[in-house]
């Protein structure tokens, strides 16, 4: 079924990789949909913007000063179904009546990076995955920039099709989410990455966890053996999918747990990379990020620099000298000898999971907000050994206490920020850590994660 939907964009497709010309229409008005925009006006397309919500004032500037038209609070669907070409904002389910509207016509739709990438011969490194991409996305791109021009774009930072425009940089990372590689047609990074798959978004793929495997997968659908697909070989979702769905691209897995002949591995303390019989090693115990999860992080950047033919050392100082983003296992302040640690992007158990699993000291856990049907079996074996106290910070924290009530001495709720590190202040000993890593989405509380993790450092700085 995707192989035929394939076969017929790429026909409906065949006229669009030369100029423009035709009538390209732009659903969202964000960050990727602007930049689109902008790529297509400059391109030759005729171009409409057309968003549901509100655009950000500061979009609406961008369309005006380069007189793009746009609309916005509506979408007028006689105007869409006129279009050649639609481009979706990632943010926008297939379910949506105006997407099936457009479907139904035969309009195809795309993504921005399929669109960006058609204007580019850069090569591009794309990473995808439930947890990671971030920090491998930035830890890459950290990397790569010491010896290659190298942008960095997708879900990260002014979008890839403004880069594309305005920079054109000859090497990209791009952090790809699942949303967008749904609406690839011929999009072919050189070099993929799979950090991992668990469960996440499942609203979106009919609840079914294998619809989104497939989606993650897509990023390999148009590579060759010419092309590299590395990817977490631990990873049972991965393996699984693999084994029955084989792909062209070659493999460079990496384990934490098995040698790798091909890909990467650890040795007791040491990371070895080996492609095409070429080896390089570093030592873990000089990595700047800690816990298990960024080792892998550490080994997929690390096998990309390797295939760019990035210097040994120039990688092993770029993994010693990475600071880490914001909101990820971020170290705020230590106050009486107690450290406090914002890793409010854990918006799912997983992610939660090598939080707790790294931390070296009894920890004051900080967890909750919108359950998205969590199951919290996998954190037991943690809290029973290092968590001392819960400050649930939710709406509804009832399925938290529930569960974890019996697990600690001390659990308490609130609805309030700057009580919970209040909370943890007088709970935490000298040694201890104080862990935001709530394993839920934010928005009962919060406008997003960024807010979230905001208001926690600035909660610790008051304290
Ligand atoms: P993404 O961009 O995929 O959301 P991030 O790099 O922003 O990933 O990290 C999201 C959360 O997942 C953070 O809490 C981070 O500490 C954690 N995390 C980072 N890398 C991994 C990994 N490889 N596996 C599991 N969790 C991870």
């Amino acid at each position: 079924m995707k192989k035929e939907n394939k076969k017929q964009s790429s026909e409906q497709l065949s006229s669009f990789g030369g100029v423009g010309g035709g009538f390209l229409v732009v659903l969202g008005g964000g960050e990727s949909g602007v930049g689109t925009a902008l790529l297509g006006k400059a391109k030759g397309y005729n171009v409409f913007v057309s968003d549901k919500g509100k655009i950000k004032e500061k979009y609406k500037q961008v369309l005006i000063h380069n007189a793009i038209e746009w609309e916005d609070e509506k979408h007028s669907e006689s105007e869409i179904l006129k279009a050649d070409i639609v481009m979706k904002s990632p943010g926008i389910p297939d379910k949506a009546p105006l997407v099936k509207q457009i479907r139904k016509h035969k309009i195809p739709v795309i993504s921005e990076i399929e669109f960006a990438s058609k204007f580019t011969k850069a090569t591009i490194v794309g990473i995808t995955g439930s947890n990671g991409k971030t920090t491998t996305a930035t830890l890459t791109q950290h990397i790569l920039k010491q010896q290659l021009n190298v942008g960095l774009a997708g879900n990260i930072g002014d979008s890839f099709a403004k880069q594309v425009l305005e920079d054109d940089f000859k090497n990209y990372v791009l952090e790809i989410s699942s949303f967008q590689l749904d609406d690839i047609i011929d999009f072919k990074p050189k070099i993929a990455v799979i950090t991992n798959i668990t469960p996440d978004h499942l609203d979106r793929y009919d609840y079914q966890f294998e619809n989104y495997i497939a989606s993650k997968f897509r990023i390999a659908i148009n590579q060759t053996k010419d092309d590299y697909l590395i990817y977490d070989a631990d990873d049972k979702a991965i393996a699984n999918h693999l084994k029955n769905n084989p792909v062209q691209s070659t493999l460079l897995p990496f384990s934490l747990t098995k040698t790798i002949e091909n890909g990467a591995y650890l040795d007791q303390q040491n990371i070895i990379i080996t492609i095409d019989n070429n080896q390089i090693i570093m030592p873990t115990t000089k990595l700047a990020l800690e816990g298990k999860h960024n080792i892998k992080n550490a080994m997929a950047a690390s096998t990309v620099a390797h295939l760019l033919k990035i210097r040994k050392q120039t990688i092993r100082e770029s993994l010693e000298n990475f600071q880490g983003v914001e909101h990820r296992l971020e170290q705020v302040l230590k106050i009486n000898k107690v450290q406090y640690i914002n890793d409010s992007k854990a918006t799912n158990v997983n992610a939660t999971y090598y939080a707790l699993e790294s931390m070296d000291a009894p920890t004051v856990w900080i967890v909750g907000g919108t359950d998205k049907g969590n199951n919290y079996e996998e954190l037991f074996q943690f809290v029973n050994e290092k968590v001392k106290a819960i400050i649930c910070l939710g709406v509804d924290n009832e399925k938290l206490m529930r569960t974890f009530g019996n697990m600690v001495d001390n659990i308490i709720e609130t609805q309030f920020m700057s009580e919970a590190v209040k909370i943890a202040y007088k709970i935490a000993e000298a040694g201890d850590n104080v862990l935001l890593s709530p394993a839920c989405a934010s928005f009962d509380l919060f406008e997003n994660y960024e807010d979230r993790g905001r208001q926690f450092k600035n909660a610790v700085r008051n304290l």
